[in-house]
């Protein structure tokens, strides 16, 4: 039978819960802004289902899918092949169907994460000084494979669960030190960045039990978190006179090369998009 002529091209973002993700609106921005003939939706899929739902995926005809934790680490189990960097982080965000139907993964978050740096601060780089990062979560292992990647030479780990924290660091020996969560406060001591990769601060958590006050006041304050846009962190951080980067340019770059993978355009992030974006926070 002869196949279609022009390929409807078809991805989504697959976790549960997913519809609070943003990434439909940033995609399908690009698809119409492109003229590509595809559409990008939510996949709602239970994590015991992951692996049947993904197997259709070449079945549908669909070009690959984007993934949430826990599917993230779930996914690395199930694909065909990994890339290198997705390997060593230990989770794909991203996986793309092959020509032969096979199930390739990325990692996209990394990447994503010191985009949205340089673009904040161009001159940026990981080894002006110590870096503080808290939380010791999927998120934080992309982090920590960015910074070191980018010749980061100390960082300092603080985790509510010392023993994560550990288990990350033992990948980075000699450059990543871990101290109590009850130190976290003082950890910031001298420290050229600080970055919030926990979920404290995040719609519907409490704020970020953390006092800055050891903070130099030029050092850069990121966080990961995007809903609200400027959490307590940043809010005081920003009210101190620190630089301050937010969680949605991180979730705008990690999607520049995931739709090149997808639908073989590399797009650009521009304030239409991002104007796209912020309208779906005021719903
Ligand atoms: P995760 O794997 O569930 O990790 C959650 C982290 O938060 C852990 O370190 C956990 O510590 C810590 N935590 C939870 N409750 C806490 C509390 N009461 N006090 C102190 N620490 C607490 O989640 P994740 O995937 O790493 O995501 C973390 C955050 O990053 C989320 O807010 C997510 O939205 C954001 N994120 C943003 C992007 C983006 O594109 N902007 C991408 C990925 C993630 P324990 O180990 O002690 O439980």
């Amino acid at each position: 039978m002869a196949s279609e002529p022009q390929k409807f091209k078809l991805a989504g973002i697959m976790g549960m819960p997913v519809l609070q993700s943003r990434s439909p609106a940033i995609y399908n921005h690009w698809i119409r802004e492109h003229g590509v003939l595809g559409a990008y939706g939510h996949l709602p899929v239970r994590i015991e289902q992951v692996e049947t739902a993904l197997r259709g995926l070449a079945a549908l005809g669909m070009v690959g899918c984007n993934i949430t934790l826990p599917h993230k680490l779930e996914a690395l189990k199930i694909i065909d092949s990994v890339h290198p960097m997705a390997r060593q982080i230990g989770a794909v965000n991203c996986i793309v169907v092959q020509e032969d139907g096979s199930l390739h993964g990325m990692n996209t978050d990394w990447v994503g994460y010191l985009g949205s740096i340089k673009e904040v601060q161009p001159g940026w780089r990981a080894d002006q000084g110590p870096i503080a990062v808290l939380g010791s979560g999927g998120a934080a292992r992309a982090i920590l494979y960015a910074l070191v990647s980018e010749g980061a030479r100390e960082i300092r780990l603080v985790n509510r669960t010392r023993a994560k924290a550990d288990e990350l660091a033992a990948d980075f020996p000699g450059i990543v030190q871990v101290h109590d969560w009850s130190q976290r406060h003082d950890v910031l001591a001298g420290c050229a960045m600080l970055i919030n990769t926990t979920n404290q601060g995040m719609y519907g958590q409490p704020p970020l039990d953390l006092q800055l006050a050891a903070l130099p006041k030029e050092a850069l304050v990121s966080d990961l978190i995007y809903i609200p846009l400027e959490t307590p962190l940043l809010a005081a951080a920003r009210e101190r006179g620190n630089p301050t980067v937010n969680g949605l340019g991180m979730l705008l770059h990690q999607a520049v090369p995931a739709f090149e993978a997808y639908f073989g355009i590399r797009p650009q992030i521009t304030d239409a998009l991002r104007r796209a974006v912020l309208a779906t926070f005021a719903t």
